[in-house]
């Protein structure tokens, strides 16, 4: 099926059900009604010329809008070109360029950026670009009038000229580790990726989704909007970008079902103090996903916020995003000390980084993984693709992962991110859990900085508690004596309020590496 289709299908069978449900505004959609407003936009986008293979770009917030111009976009066989809200004006002119977006969809302004004035500025500059529509203007106004009174029986023909597996969407990278790059990805790429996942969620058309992660991103966009709508299931916007507070208050009000978040934001919502107040009784489930998530917050998502059911994810925008799941059924243990195992219709191999030989199960490699979820490509980048995906079709992710007897996988961190002191090789992660086990600490993060004598040493940088006493290197190490071997102990420690940190809620370890050297002189 092509989104489009798919689309129809749920329509068809839950015209009635709540499709969308934006809190900040109070407007709502049942999925008749959001599918007259997909065909609208679908045919108000046509009616300014834009057809199969037309890069249309989105930047704005999360808002109903954008779920509205991401459905309409499929069903025209439109590239949608997702746009990071943070961005800044160069980095606009950029993914405008790269992808040649003709027609830009746009808030007006979010948050201290004005992005009129912005979208003003780098027109001139990019050459593709026709039209621009800002979000609540007169001109998206007459859009959608102009495609309510279309004829929608075009879109059926339209549709007809459609493939699965065209290219319909360019999703730019997080930018963790360095500059962005624009995965381009197929209906049938994302669709059954969401699908997938909204089946290992066990999602009805009973469920309501609370989604404060971005829509911009893969997390927002796919795991929760293509897994809703392929099951019928509701969307809850609890708030434009991630409050923790308007967050909880959404799920609640909302008697949402699922809850997602990255690992920083279930911290900042356990850390609410409205989280013990409110009946969350609803919640069942959830994803948890993007970063390595510490045993504790998953102890307390479980315990504290009722999610008895929540899962964990483990993928990348290159791979639609997601390869690997936990499963209901999984044991705590596992939910904590795994990212879960393969996704139906993949496959995964780990193998040495080096060489390329599959290692043997316990052993430590890159993690690659093979099947309809691997993106057609790097937009326009033939020579970044070929570096990524071989010519078997395999995708190397670049994550280093262990796969134990039972096929359940562990992310030990990126290959970039690995710290190789003295010649021991040490995996971050395994130091950042033992600090959480701290009681002053709430949140770390272990780089390595480089060092003269070892070639590297580790760095940890640590948010404390409110409230707690001083923290220094010396402490915090007779802390670790004992527990952890000599050389995985951080030499040493840098307190701060808030880690570095892209709009996905990852956290930025190469603009901590580059700080860290100013810092340490
Ligand atoms: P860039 O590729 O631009 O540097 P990025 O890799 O962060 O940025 P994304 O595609 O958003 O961009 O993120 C995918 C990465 O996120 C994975 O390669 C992996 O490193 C990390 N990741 C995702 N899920 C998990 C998880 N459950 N546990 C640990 N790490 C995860
Ligand atoms: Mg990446």
């Amino acid at each position: 099926d092509t989104i489009g289709e798919n689309l129809a299908r749920t329509v068809a069978s839950h015209a009635d059900r709540d499709a969308v449900v934006e809190r900040a505004t109070g407007r709502r959609w049942t999925y008749d009604q959001f599918s007259a407003d997909v065909d609208a936009v679908a045919l108000g986008l046509r009616g300014l010329g834009v057809g199969k293979g037309d890069r249309v770009g989105i930047w704005a917030p999360n808002c109903a809008e954008w779920m509205l111009v991401q459905y309409a976009t499929a069903r025209l066989g439109a590239i949608l070109v997702n746009i990071n809200p943070a961005y800044r004006v160069h980095e606009l002119e950029f993914v405008l360029n790269q992808s040649g977006v003709r027609t830009l969809v746009a808030a007006p302004a979010f948050k201290t950026s004005d992005y009129a004035a912005m979208i003003e500025e780098v027109g001139p500059r990019c050459a593709a670009l026709t039209d621009v529509l800002l979000l609540g203007s007169d001109a998206w106004e007459a859009l959608l009038e102009t495609g309510r009174a279309a004829d929608r029986t075009v879109l059926t023909a339209i549709g007809a000229e459609l493939s699965p597996d065209d290219p319909i969407n360019i999703q730019y990278t997080s930018g963790t580790t360095g500059f962005p790059k624009g995965a381009t990805l197929s209906h049938h790429n994302i669709l059954n990726n969401g699908f997938f996942v909204g089946e290992l969620c066990g999602y009805d058309e009973e469920d309501r989704i609370c989604v404060p992660v971005p829509f911009y991103h893969c997390f927002g966009m796919v795991m929760c909007n293509l897994a809703a709508t392929s099951h019928g299931a509701c969307v809850v916007i609890p708030a434009p970008a991630f409050e923790a507070k308007a967050t909880l208050e959404a799920a609640a009000a909302e008697r949402c079902t699922s809850l997602y978040g990255v690992p920083t934001m279930f911290i900042a919502m356990l850390d609410e103090p409205s989280a013990g107040t409110l009946d969350l009784s609803c919640l069942r489930t959830g994803i948890m996903a993007g970063s390595p998530c510490p045993v504790e917050v998953m102890k307390q998502v479980i315990d504290r916020l009722g999610m008895a059911e929540v899962t964990i994810c483990y993928g990348m925008t290159e791979t639609s995003p997601v390869s690997t799941q936990t499963r209901a059924g999984d044991s705590l243990d596992r939910r904590v000390s795994t990212v879960g195992t393969v996704h139906p219709h993949l496959e995964v191999k780990v193998v040495d980084p080096v060489t390329g030989v599959t290692v043997p199960r316990g052993t430590p490699g890159e993690f690659c993984t093979r099947g309809y979820s691997v993106m057609l490509g790097y937009w326009d980048e033939p020579d970044r693709t070929a570096e990524v995906i071989d010519a078997a079709r395999w995708m190397r992710t670049g994550d280093l992962a262990v796969m134990d007897e039972d096929g359940y996988l562990g992310i030990t961190g990126r290959i970039k991110d690995m710290v190789i002191r003295g010649g021991e090789n040490v995996y971050p992660r395994e130091v950042e859990e033992f600090l959480y086990t701290h009681p002053d600490i709430l949140d770390a993060q272990v780089i390595g900085v480089p060092d003269e004598k070892y070639g590297e040493e580790l760095m940890a940088w640590v948010r404390l508690r409110e409230g707690a006493p001083e923290l220094t290197a010396d402490a915090l190490r007779e802390f670790c004596r004992g527990w952890l071997a000599h050389f995985k102990i951080p030499r040493y420690v840098h307190v701060v309020d808030a880690f570095p940190m892209t709009v996905t809620g990852k956290i930025r370890k190469v603009q901590m590496r580059a700080e860290a050297v100013d810092i340490l002189g």
